[in-house]
This record gives C-alpha cells, sequence and structure tokens, in this order.
C-alpha cells in the first residue's frame, strides 16, 4: 500500500515515513502544499496523510482540488489538538477521517488500514480468496489452514492482489503501489516476486490461484 504523506514538520514527516515504513508500507512524502497536490494527482496512491497547516497551501485546498477532479482517493487529514472545527471542514471537504495531533502511530496506521480497505470495498481486514487467508492486520497468510511465510516484499505485493483480487492488475501498477514513486522501473522484478510467491501459495495446493493474464498481468482468483 502506497501513502502520500503531505506535511511540512521535518521531523514529524521523517518520523512518520520510517513508522509506516517499518510496517510495510510504501511512503512518498512532501513538505509542501503545492508539490503535495501535484504528487497526489500524478501518481495513483492508496491513501493520503494531510497535514492541514501548510505554508504555501493549506490542506483543505488541497483536498478540494482533488475532490473536484474527482479523484477519490482516501484522505486522512491530521488535525491541531481540539480543532474540532478543523475536523468539521476537513471531512465536508471530502476527508474520509482525521487524526489529531499528537497520535499514536498505531492508530494512525489502523485509520490508514480501515480508510484503504473501504475504498477498496473490503472492509473487513481478512481477506479471503477460495482457501487462501490474508490478515491485513496482523499480516500473515495461510492456505488450507497452514501458515505461509513470506517476505515483505512478497507480502506487500500479495496483500495489494489480494485488495483488488478478482481484477487484472498490470505490472506497473504493483509497482506503482509497491514500490516508492523515485523507483527505476523494472517489470521483471514483479515476475520474479510472482514466481516467489506462487512458490508459496499455490505450490502444493489446489487450484491454482495466481493466474497470468498475457500481455496484462496477474489476478488473484478462486476460480
Ligand atoms: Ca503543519
Amino acid at each position: 500500500m502506497k501513502i502520500l504523506i503531505i506535511e511540512d514538520e521535518m521531523k514529524l514527516a521523517g518520523l512518520l515515513q520510517k513508522g509506516l515504513a517499518e510496517n510495510g508500507f510504501t511512503v512518498d512524502l512532501c513538505y509542501d502544499g503545492q508539490e503535495g497536490l501535484h504528487m497526489a494527482q500524478n501518481y495513483p496512491y492508496d491513501a493520503i496523510l494531510l497535514d492541514l497547516m501548510l505554508p504555501d497551501m493549506d490542506g483543505i485546498t488541497i483536498l478540494q482540488a482533488l475532490r473536484a477532479r474527482e479523484n477519490d482517493v482516501p484522505v486522512l487529514v491530521v488535525t491541531a489538538r481540539g480543532e474540532i472545527e478543523e475536523r468539521v471542514i476537513g471531512l465536508d471537504s471530502g476527508a474520509d477521517d482525521y487524526i489529531a495531533k499528537p497520535f499514536d502511530l498505531a492508530e494512525l496506521m489502523a485509520r490508514l488500514r480501515a480508510a484503504i480497505r473501504r475504498s477498496k470495498g473490503k472492509p473487513s481486514p481478512l481477506i479471503a480468496v477460495a482457501d487462501l487467508s490474508i490478515d491485513t492486520n496482523a499480516k500473515t497468510v495461510s492456505r488450507a489452514g497452514r501458515a505461509i511465510t513470506l517476505s515483505a516484499r512478497e507480502y506487500a505485493l500479495l496483500e495489494y492482489l489480494a485488495l483488488n483480487s478478482g481484477r487484472v492488475v498490470s505490472r506497473a501498477e504493483m509497482i506503482e503501489h509497491i514500490y516508492e514513486t523515485q523507483y527505476e522501473w523494472d517489470s521483471n522484478v514483479i515476475d520474479v516476486y510472482i514466481n516467489y510467491l506462487r512458490n508459496k501459495i499455490d505450490k502444493g495446493f489446489s487450484p491454482p490461484l495466481l493466474h497470468t493474464v498475457r500481455g496484462a498481468g496477474y489476478i488473484l482468483r478462486g476460480q
């Protein structure tokens, strides 16, 4: 899951980036509003963490600009403590949720995960594809009751495919959602990880769940 953080307090932004990255999120970081709006409009994020008080363009203006262009990316606004009015304006401007400073990282991540799940039409943290089961909170995977150990990157890829199960996902889309934007594009890397994943989630099980769609990408589906 790829998150854009728009936050001008560099220390806080850095801590957030580190905390989210350690918990399996891919993070792009922006310190100013203009750049943040540009990034949000031009790259596909799974959610945006948006500070409201920014020096050049405030968070509400960014949010309104995104929604005016029918960009429905989930947005979690970060408000000052006790500013109920800010929360109301944020929600009324199209934010999906808010969190007040100072916040707890675990709560922030839980709100982000919930907003992302809702946006994908999968409100439950447990995703099942046939007998494959993914717990997106614990980040654990099992198939037919057997625990499967995945690397962080393998898990990120599987989680993205599972949140979009039943739909073909291109290699480019996978790269956009599990690598930072500055990452050098090499779609072969996706094929390598798909092979690793197949060996772990399909090998020795029936039927296969991870399918190649020639010329289009990959799909995770039960039948
Ligand atoms: Ca700020």
